[in-house]
């Protein structure tokens, strides 16, 4: 099993809020998704990116999220979109058997709606989390109910009822997705039901938001700016950061979702 990560978008924000040890001006961050064939899940997704569902000019959207893409403006790669890398290795959205929803930021689940087939392998919590949270929670925490498909709670096979395993390098309890080849490793503390995950072979972990630059995790600094700021549990986010260090120390390989320099999983 290979992993390929594309980049559906970019985004520009000023270093400093989200690295302290960066300057104010403007960097521009990638906006990842993953790719991937495995015989027991098919072909698979993890996440979607930013898609047109979100930023394109005709996009039906309530008040709430347009002001939010108004907010955390992106620019779509036309290269990067899901649907332009699917079609490109001659697949079409219906062939798209899982997807594996790390969590439920705009971001990450923008084009979900696209693919009528698949199956969803997401967190409960964080579903029930966003269905709790009130007309405000979707501005508040970045995830919109509108972008899930109408029938995803039907459709989603949910992590809390993987089998539990001891992972190795100090990551602690995950759940085991593929055995022996792909886990998956709760993050808590970015959004409710936060989890990377982590390729055995590579023993390498993709560790979506638990950071947004791999700088500002080595950095060993408290979170700060706005990934303090949209944190669920900044206790447990902070925590989630120890065990990713302790991981790196262990020689483990860290890749995120936003991290501007190129990973090794990279294709686009
Ligand atoms: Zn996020």
């Amino acid at each position: 099993m290979r992993l390929e990560l594309y980049n559906s978008a970019t985004i520009k924000a000023p270093g400093r809020l989200f690295d302290p040890s960066r300057p104010w001006t403007r960097e521009t961050l990638r906006v990842r998704y993953g790719l991937f064939e495995h015989p027991q899940l098919g072909v698979t997704l993890v996440d979607s990116g930013y898609g047109p569902r979100c930023f394109g000019r005709t996009a039906k959207r309530t008040f709430g999220l347009w002001l939010y893409t108004l907010i955390f403006r992106a620019e779509l790669l036309p290269q990067g979109q899901v649907s332009q890398v699917l079609a490109d290795k001659g697949l079409k959205p219906e062939d798209v058997q899982t997807i594996i929803v790390s969590h439920l930021h705009a971001d990450h689940i923008s084009e979900l709606r696209s693919f009528t087939q698949a199956r969803f392998v997401g967190s409960r919590d964080a579903f029930e989390a966003v269905g709790r949270s009130g007309w405000r929670g979707p501005l508040l925490h970045g995830s919109f109910l509108e972008l899930l498909p109408d029938d995803y709670a039907s459709r989603l096979d949910a992590i809390e009822d993987l089998p539990t395993i001891d992972l190795p390098h100090g990551l602690g309890a995950g759940r085991a997705l593929i055995d022996g080849v792909l886990s998956v490793v709760p993050l808590e503390g970015h959004a409710v039901g936060h989890f990377g995950l982590y390729l055995h072979a590579a023993n390498a972990l993709y560790a979506v938001d638990a950071h947004w630059v791999l700088q500002a995790l080595h950095s060993d600094q408290p979170l700060v700016g706005l990934p303090r700021r949209i944190a669920s549990d900044v206790n447990a986010a902070e925590a989630a950061l120890r065990r990713l260090r302790g991981f790196e120390q262990a020689g483990g390989t860290v890749v995120l979702c936003h991290e501007p320099e190129a990973s090794a999983f990279d294709v686009l």
